[in-house]
């Protein structure tokens, strides 16, 4: 594997780390209440991957939730750091965590009904709640 293909990644006290290789499924931006409550921001930005693509150091703390899957995050500082759904083989990494900025652009916006209203929208697919089965990417 080319190193350049490598993102790495983590927490803000450095306990949890993580190194995703290869180029993301898709990369996107979710307005909806729960993420907005999860990461107390006002929209969570993800890069989903196949799980196995992601190395993960570092022991996480999970919250269950019904609709969207097992989200993770530090126990020492409290950082949300990734989500994964049983399943599908997929986990989310928040842009946010990444060790540097401008790796990823987001390719659409879910739940846009629930956007900042001072937050102007991407140049991308926008979708007013969860993206229909079987859009593209
Ligand atoms: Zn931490
Ligand atoms: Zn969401």
């Amino acid at each position: 594997m080319e190193r350049s293909f490598e993102r790495s990644g983590g927490c803000v006290c450095g306990a949890v780390r993580y190194v995703a290789t290869g180029a993301p499924l898709r990369v996107g931006l979710c307005h909806c209440l729960t993420c907005r409550k999860r990461h107390g921001a006002p929209c969570n930005a993800f890069a989903a991957y196949p799980i196995e693509r992601v190395g993960i150091v570092g022991e996480t703390r999970t919250w269950e939730d019904p609709q969207h899957g097992r989200h993770h995050g530090c126990p020492t500082c409290g950082a949300p750091v990734f989500w994964s759904a049983e399943g599908d083989g997929e986990i989310e990494i928040h842009l946010g965590g990444l060790d540097e900025p401008g790796q990823f652009t987001p390719q659409y916006e879910v739940w846009v009904r629930r956007r900042e209203p001072w937050m102007p929208p991407l140049n991308v697919p926008q979708y007013v709640e969860n993206r229909p089965a079987g859009s593209p990417s």
